[in-house]
């Protein structure tokens, strides 16, 4: 098959690729949409993935080809042919975290597009226990953008709210900083949450259209490219720290108001310093700092990823709306370098598989 293969750190290379055969529980996934996710540029470019060669790719979606050999009758009933989202993190399921069905917490986990291969191909194999399986109504493409979008509603839910809930958001002064991906599908669920009072941040003007148009024509946009942002001390009731550098945290613990909650989204690019007046103000507001990591997806159907499926499919909530490029896979490379060049905007690159370059 025609893969990107990440042979060494920057080195993407797209190349035939011949897959292992699959073991119990395993599918065969023809990928049909992949989105290129911002982790996947320090992946690719910095760090690399955990061994070489890896395919990089974690957020798509597909049909599902080939089951393992001796799959039932109901097994291949159930899947055969179907098209499915993907739950990328593929849990040990002996740990503390994963015997509470907390798989996003799972201390020794495995990781389709870093540490076993993606989706950047044409196949990819995954745990029958990673598929969901995708009704008619949705999309591929709204299917890749199901792991960013289940990511934001968990940040919603660790930050006390529920879209099935609105009355958890009614009321509440919310700031969203930095309006990338993730916080833009923040906003999105803030307004299926009750939210009408919030404020949010970001760099370029087209982040602010498609807040108007997808969450709530009434939230503020502050363009901190064009305006030196400051805002009053004490003011919200709730901050999503989608940033995460030393200025967006002493920002967050200023701004929030005494007793109120800051949820850390953003994954820090280098150290942070707070100084000590700064951490003050967690102390002597009661500040509550959470974190919030990955999604949950446990076959239950109040996990993120079965909540988000039921919003796609009552059009409730447009992740697709955030997918500015559509490439087709031999264009996968461009799409790299959009984004690491930074020249134009970009919000979601999407790649797709079902159109021939
Ligand atoms: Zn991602
Ligand atoms: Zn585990």
């Amino acid at each position: 098959m025609k893969a990107y293969v990440l042979d060494g750190i920057g080195q993407l290379n797209q190349h035939e690729y011949v897959l292992r055969d699959l073991q119990p529980g395993e599918a065969l996934v023809q990928v049909a949409a992949a989105g290129i996710c911002g982790s996947d540029l320090p992946r690719i470019f910095e760090t690399g993935t955990y061994h070489f060669p890896t395919i990089p790719g974690h957020e798509f979606a597909g049909v599902v080809k080939e089951l393992y050999a001796d799959a039932d009758e109901e097994m291949l009933r159930q899947w055969m042919g179907k098209r499915v989202a993907v739950f990328p993190l593929i849990p040990c399921r002996t740990c503390r975290s994963c015997a509470n069905h907390q798989y996003e917490m799972c201390s020794n986990y495995n990781y389709l597009g870093s540490r076993t291969d993606g989706g950047f191909a044409e196949y990819c194999i995954v745990p029958v226990w990673n598929l969901l399986q995708l009704p008619d109504e949705v999309s591929f493409a709204q299917a890749a953008m199901m792991e960013p979008a289940a990511v934001a509603l968990h940040a919603i839910r660790r930050g006390g709210l529920h879209p099935d809930h609105p009355e958890t958001g009614i009321g509440k002064r919310v700031l969203v900083m930095g309006l990338g991906t993730i916080g833009g599908l923040i906003a999105q669920w803030l307004s299926q949450c009750g939210v009408t009072e919030l404020t949010a941040t970001g760099h370029h003007a087209p982040q602010e259209e498609l807040m108007h148009r997808y969450a709530n024509e009434n939230y503020r946009f502050i363009n901190t490219n064009q305006t030196a942002w400051t805002d009053d001390e004490n003011t919200y009731d709730l901050i999503f720290d989608c940033i995460n550098d030393s200025e967006s945290v002493q920002q967050a613990l200023r701004y929030v108001k005494p007793g109120g909650q800051i949820v850390a989204v953003g994954n820090p690019k280098k150290d942070l310093t707070l100084q000590k007046d700064i951490y003050w103000k967690l102390l002597r507001k009661q500040v509550c700092m959470t974190g919030t990591w990955n999604s949950s997806f446990s076959h239950d159907s109040n996990d993120d990823w079965q909540i988000l499926l039921r919003y796609l499919q009552e059009q409730k909530l447009h992740p697709q709306a955030l997918i500015t490029h559509r490439l087709p896979f031999a264009q996968l490379p461009k799409g790299l370098e959009i984004m690491r060049l930074r020249e134009e905007f970009y919000n979601k690159i999407m790649i797709d598989l079902t159109v021939c370059s």
